[in-house]
């Protein structure tokens, strides 16, 4: 029984419901993450579940498992979700799509009386924003052993300094459940693409296959401070000058490696930041971003020699620091084609997308085979209170995610696909 379809209104319905916890007047959310309204939307989610008819466990990070039984209870889940937090001035979509999109695909499986091999969870992931407590995917990182346990929860608030776990422990959702270590059949992720791709090329369906890897740098650019009227130019060692033509390279670099090359200098501290000073120190940051290792590190040594060939004939000095490096992450070729199918199979435009941002199936992805589907949202904007995407697309996406994930909740223990309706 293949081309199930979900119910779109009811979908639009529990998403618009949950939007009201931490609504703001601009129309968009702020739930941050272990707060109480938080809580609620989670106490909101775990209601929905159990008279879904599913049993819902919490862990020692406050991931929420709710799960519904399969034929075959020794077979490893089948997951799907994302997060229930949101940015301060967040919107309705980013995370509570791929939770309420989970919660959408168990309803419709109940309506038909479905039963499925493997069993069959949504999940919703701890602090995936790392907004108020950084870093991002706390949860999912954690369940993934990416973080101890007792880092995530030792994470401090980043204004009140009181940690995750004192927050989840008085909203009500330090679990029992131990985190992570045990099997994960596969997980799928269902989320708005948060940026104009889709949207432009007016296809409801992005099919994942993975994420982009990151370097972030740190540099600094070291001349010396002088008068900027009696200093002749040839004798000049202006540090912004060098530096100016090192962020033009790193713009240069990621125009030499399009079109999935992304290369960003967002934050510059210049010194002594002086009219008539000649500045003698430069503080910048680079975003390295490619969807392969491989050119990633032919990114960094072209900025390193872009580095040394602006520094040396002004005579400056430049260190390039590795702040952070986060590998590309390559979905389940597997998994990745059963969206393809299943988008195919429905007869919705889709095309392959690479995620320019970091979500929890980027985690999941070391310990199960992962995957996500996309749908576009309006202008390609989030992390914003007037995000927003079209109701025909999340019900796509949501059917896109169903029957994706069918295929493999059906397999059974012995290999053979074996789900079928009751009725
Ligand atoms: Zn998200």
């Amino acid at each position: 029984m293949r081309n199930l379809r979900v119910n779109g209104e009811r979908l639009w319905a529990s998403l618009m419901e949950l939007a009201q916890i931490g609504a703001t007047p601009k129309g968009g959310v702020c739930r941050l993450a272990a707060s109480d309204l938080d809580g609620a939307a989670r106490r909101l989610f775990i209601r929905w579940c159990e008279e879904a008819g599913c049993s819902v466990r919490i862990d020692a990070i406050g991931n929420i498992f709710a799960h519904r039984p399969g034929r075959d209870a020794s077979l490893p889940p089948v997951m799907t979700g994302s997060h229930l937090d949101t940015q301060p001035t967040g919107g309705k979509f980013d995370g509570a799509y791929g939770v309420m999109a989970g919660l959408e695909l168990v309803r419709t499986l109940n309506d038909f009386a479905y039963e499925t091999e493997a069993p069959i969870e949504i999940v919703g992931w701890t602090n995936e924003e790392g907004s108020r407590f950084s870093p991002a995917m706390v949860g999912s990182g954690v369940f993934a052993g990416v973080f101890d346990l007792a880092e995530g929860l030792a994470r401090p608030d980043n204004v009140t300094g009181v940690t995750l776990g004192a927050e989840l422990e008085r909203i009500g959702f330090a679990g029992p459940e131990s985190v992570g270590g045990r099997p994960v059949a596969a997980y799928f992720e269902a989320h708005i693409e948060q940026g104009p791709i889709l949207e432009a090329a007016q296809k409801p369906i992005g099919v994942v296959t993975g994420a982009q890897g990151q370097r972030w740098y740190e540099i600094t650019v070291t001349g010396q401070e002088a008068h900027a009227g009696p200093t002749p130019m040839p004798r000049r060692r202006d540090a912004l000058v060098g530096a100016a033509r090192m962020i033009d390279a790193v713009n240069r670099i990621g125009n030499a490696h399009a079109p999935h090359a992304c290369t960003t200098v967002g934050f510059v501290q210049v010194s002594p930041n002086s009219r008539n000073t000649i500045p003698g120190r430069v503080f910048f940051t680079v975003d390295f971003r490619h969807p392969e290792d491989a050119v990633l590190s032919a990114m960094d040594g072209e900025l390193r020699q872009a580095c040394r060939d602006a520094a040396a004939p002004i005579g400056l000095e430049v260190e390039v620091k590795e702040f952070w490096y986060f590998p590309s992450t390559p979905f389940d070729p597997d998994l990745v084609a059963a969206v393809r199918d299943a988008a195919e199979a429905q007869g919705y435009p889709h095309q392959d997308i690479i995620s320019g941002a970091g979500h929890d199936a980027v985690y999941l992805a070391r310990v199960a085979p992962t995957a996500m589907v996309f749908v576009p949202c309006v202008g390609g904007i989030s992390h914003n209170e007037i995000e927003d995407a079209k109701p025909e697309d999340l019900t796509a996406g949501c059917n896109v995610l169903l029957n994706a994930l069918l295929e493999r909740a059906a397999v059974s223990s012995t290999g053979e696909i074996r789900a079928e309706a009751r009725t």
